[in-house]
């Protein structure tokens, strides 16, 4: 549905897209997911059609986007960053004057109607844009978006400055969206991906890092590679002994406790059970283990690591010598 071949985006000498390539498929959710500047709304803008790359290919449904950019324009509603709404016009009027400048040849009342139905703004529909809320607005221009019912829909950051009821209206909204038609959506909120998307793009600075199913990251932060124990034993030694322990990346006395014992958090070198070791340590040690808790990673954690592996792989020293 979506092809992005070796992608490259300079802005004078800013590099916004470092040879991005990715597919989406049919029916997909796909969500974009980078800090700010990572270049999200850059790569969005280019798959749209409503900037070039300065190499690279695009094409949406098989139309190539730098060729043909007003026939790719028909396969895909966009909601850019910055929705291009007309606070002066009255919702209705605002969507007829979409419906014509898309030159759209539905039924004009029965899908402005429909499009109205389906992002809930039927009741509003002769109120000025520039009175509505911020959620309002939102749906207004996800209704624009909707206009000519092209099969794909493309939503840059479409919660940034909403409040907590309206983010979850809308991310069901991009979700029931999703049953019939192929959606890219992208966000720096975590959470969003994870309750929206079957799939994660990962962009930092400017280059693709991860392309993961949202289930494989949600199983790679729920693994076991962090845990809090709770040890009988005095807490400096045991903290010192658990820093020793082969395998471990991390620990740190956590301050909690009570009568049966010092609570600690420890994380494991990646691909490492330390469990066995841990536990033969303790023993040996006469220190008994009360309690072993895996933690998980919360997807935050998951993203700082995926970034933090590549910012390591990118600098690595082999790397920077094989390339200069
Ligand atoms: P995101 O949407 O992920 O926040 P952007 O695509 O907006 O990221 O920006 C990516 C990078 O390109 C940033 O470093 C940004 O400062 C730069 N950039 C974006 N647009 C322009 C522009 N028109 N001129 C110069 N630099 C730009
Ligand atoms: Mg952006």
């Amino acid at each position: 549905m979506i092809e992005v071949r070796n992608v490259f985006k300079h802005y004078g000498n800013v590099t916004a897209l470092d040879d991005v390539s990715f597919t989406v498929n049919e029916g997909e959710i796909v969500g974009f997911l980078g800090p700010n500047g990572a270049g999200k709304s850059t790569m969005m803008n280019i798959v749209t059609g409503y900037l070039s790359s300065t190499s690279g290919e695009a094409s949406v449904c098989g139309i190539d986007v730098l060729e043909n950019p007003d026939e790719a324009k028909k396969k895909i509603g966009f909601l850019p960053e910055q929705p291009p709404l007309y606070r002066e016009m009255k919702v209705s009027e605002y969507l007829n004057f979409v419906y014509e400048l898309k030159k759209c040849t539905l039924n004009r009342k029965a899908h402005l109607d429909e499009i109205m139905a389906v992002t809930k703004i039927a009741g509003v529909k002769d109120r000025l844009i520039g009175n509505l809320s911020k959620g309002y607005r939102q749906r207004v221009g996800i209704a624009q978006a909707l206009v000519g019912n092209p099969p794909v829909m493309i939503f840059d950051e479409p919660t940034v400055g909403l409040d907590p009821k309206q983010i979850i209206e809308i991310r069901n909204l991009i979700r029931n969206l999703g049953k019939n038609h192929t959606v890219v959506l992208s966000t720096h909120i975590l959470p969003e991906v994870q309750s929206v998307c079957d799939r994660i793009l990962i962009i930092n600075e400017g280059r693709l890092i991860a392309d993961e199913k949202t289930e494989n990251v949600a199983r790679a932060a729920a693994s076991d590679r962090k845990y809090t124990v709770k040890v009988a034993g005095p807490r400096r030694d045991v903290l010192r002994e658990l820093r020793a322990l082969g395998g471990v990346r991390f620990a740190e006395d956590t301050g909690d406790g009570d009568a049966d014992g010092a609570v600690f958090a420890v994380e494991a070198e990646r691909g490492i059970d330390i469990r066995k070791q841990m536990f033969n340590m303790l023993a040996a040690k006469g220190w008994p283990i009360m309690e072993l808790t895996p933690r998980g990673m919360s997807l935050e954690e998951v993203f700082v690591m995926i970034t933090d592996e590549d910012e390591r792989r990118r600098n690595a020293p082999e790397r920077r010598a094989g390339k200069e």
